[in-house]
């Protein structure tokens, strides 16, 4: 098997038995990145002379054995809303053209200390805003199981990355369904942690009640890694939360034998494609062969989780985004006459038609007349959401649906119906509304495209998440299946 194919634990294992170094790791990936970057288009940005500083110094701690943690040498992928201090970061978006961070995510930092490998910032939708990666301002994204279509987004090319081989894991972030609806497509596992268990400084911002970081991998035993590293409170982010973060790796292979899980009906969405529900089908029933009860749920307002989201991720986006005026950060548009002038200029030139819809959306939504109508009632209608994941979490341990209604899809194929792109995160959106925790895990390849099971959990219990997620992957061999540009795993 090639380096690049691998997991983070089976990596670290060579690294320790010095079998490998970080800098020979950190070569092989980045010669795949050479050799299929092209068509994947997953990063915006490669930082191959930090990657070989990081990586040279994990090999000191690793020949000292000092100081060794899991991912000390690991090659890692971050999405480009997370701010790197020194290092271009532009949210996919051309507005911060030429930005450069004065400081560095916690997310970042505490990677850092782990000793971590930064392969370089990777391609996204613009802010965060997409299901596809074609509302990124520079490029799209091509999916490596099928080059002709979407990755899903936002987190595209930190999902295609994985899935390609061009990074062991990556991080990135999820406000509506942007880890978990990329994964699925691309055939990995990624995990939105609940609202408040990784810190968000440094991170720009997309929705703030909703924006979560976390990690997509190969395996959820890496993923579990990955949280373990990036979770905890951050006196720096008001909104973290000073609960203590469990082993996420004591309680994974825990099993499912005696659980309870809840299929709520309203999940299975019309409009989702028959080898989705096929798939999620057999992957329940995996999951009661293995010891689980199964019953069918309900969370009544599913149905008004889309058109809420569709008003409260708006209505905080457009005060996120009146910051970018031109003046402070990167890009500025010139040749205003006058200072207003000038910041229409560069809102109009810096900003992509998306970012610009959702501005006017949630400009509307906030506006005097209108709140009570739109911004109040859609805040109504997330403490509905809320309360029937409450009531669903006195009955079972975790809930189980698909992640997204279909698989991959043909680039072009929903860039002009905005709704027919919204509609691809009708089942992961109710998670980020309803406070809750939730993970993509591959159950599934048709017609050579991948398909993801999702687990959700009640707030702050990633481990059951996790615990489930796992119990189904040591079943299955969905997550040994490689892209065809990662090539078979021998
Ligand atoms: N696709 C959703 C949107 O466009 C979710 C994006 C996200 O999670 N960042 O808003």
């Amino acid at each position: 098997m090639k380096l690049y194919q691998r997991t983070i634990r089976d990596l670290h294992q060579m690294l320790v038995d010095r079998e490998i170094s970080s800098v020979e790791l950190t070569d092989a990936v980045f010669n795949q990145i050479d050799a299929v970057g092209d068509k994947t288009k997953a990063y915006l940005l490669v930082t191959r002379d930090l990657a070989l500083r990081q990586a040279k110094a994990a090999d000191e701690r690793l020949r000292a054995k000092r100081d060794v943690r899991p991912l000390t040498g690991i090659p890692i992928a971050l999405k480009d809303v997370l701010c790197v201090k020194d290092v271009a970061s532009t949210a996919g978006s051309k507005i911060l053209r030429g930005f450069i961070p004065p400081y560095s995510a916690t997310v970042v930092e505490r990677l850092e200390r782990e000793g971590a490998v930064f392969l370089g910032k990777t391609n996204c939708d613009e802010f965060a805003m997409g299901s596809s990666n074609e509302n990124s301002g520079y490029r799209p994204v091509h999916n490596p199981w099928a080059l002709d279509r979407v990755p899903g987004g936002s987190s595209g090319g930190s999902a295609a990355s994985v899935a390609s081989g061009e990074a062991i894991a990556a991080l990135g972030s999820d406000t509506g369904g942007s880890i978990r609806q990329p994964a699925a497509l691309t055939g990995i596992v990624g995990m939105k942690p609940t609202y408040g268990r990784v810190s968000r400084y440094g991170l720009i911002a997309f929705a703030s009640s909703l924006d979560q970081i976390g990690p997509m991998t190969r395996d959820v035993a890496d993923g579990a890694l990955l949280l373990q590293a990036i979770a905890g409170h951050d006196p720096r982010d008001s909104t973290s939360s000073s609960r203590p973060v469990p082993d996420y790796l004591a309680t994974l292979t825990d099993g499912v034998k005696g659980m309870r899980l809840g299929v709520p009906k309203e999940y299975f969405v019309a409009g989702m494609e028959p080898a989705v529900e096929h798939s999620i089908r057999d992957a329940i029933r995996l999951l009661e062969q293995q010891g689980a009860s199964i019953e069918e749920v309900s969370l009544p307002h599913s149905d008004v989780a889309l058109p809420a989201y569709y008003i409260i991720a708006p209505a905080e986006a457009s005060s996120n985004l009146a910051r970018y005026d031109g003046t402070r950060y990167g890009f500025q548009a010139g040749g205003g006459r006058n200072i207003i002038e000038e910041y229409m200029k560069t809102r109009q030139e810096g900003f992509g038609a998306e970012v610009k819809r959702r501005i006017m959306l949630g400009t509307y939504a906030l506006s005097s007349g209108y709140y009570d109508a739109y911004y109040l009632q859609a805040q109504k209608v997330r403490t509905l959401i809320i309360e029937d994941f409450r009531a669903a979490f006195t009955k079972v341990d975790a809930l189980l649906g698909a992640t997204s209604p279909t698989a991959a899809f043909e680039l072009g194929a929903k860039t002009q119906d905005p709704v027919a792109m919204y509609l691809n995160d009708i089942i992961t959106i109710p998670a980020n509304l309803g406070n809750v925790c939730g993970i993509s895990v591959p159950c599934g390849i048709v017609d050579g495209l991948p398909i993801g099971l999702q687990v959700i959990a009640p707030g702050f219990a990633e481990e059951i998440a996790l615990r489930v997620a796992y119990a189904f992957e040591a079943a299955t061999e969905f997550h040994r299946a490689r892209s065809p540009l990662m090539g078979a795993a021998a």
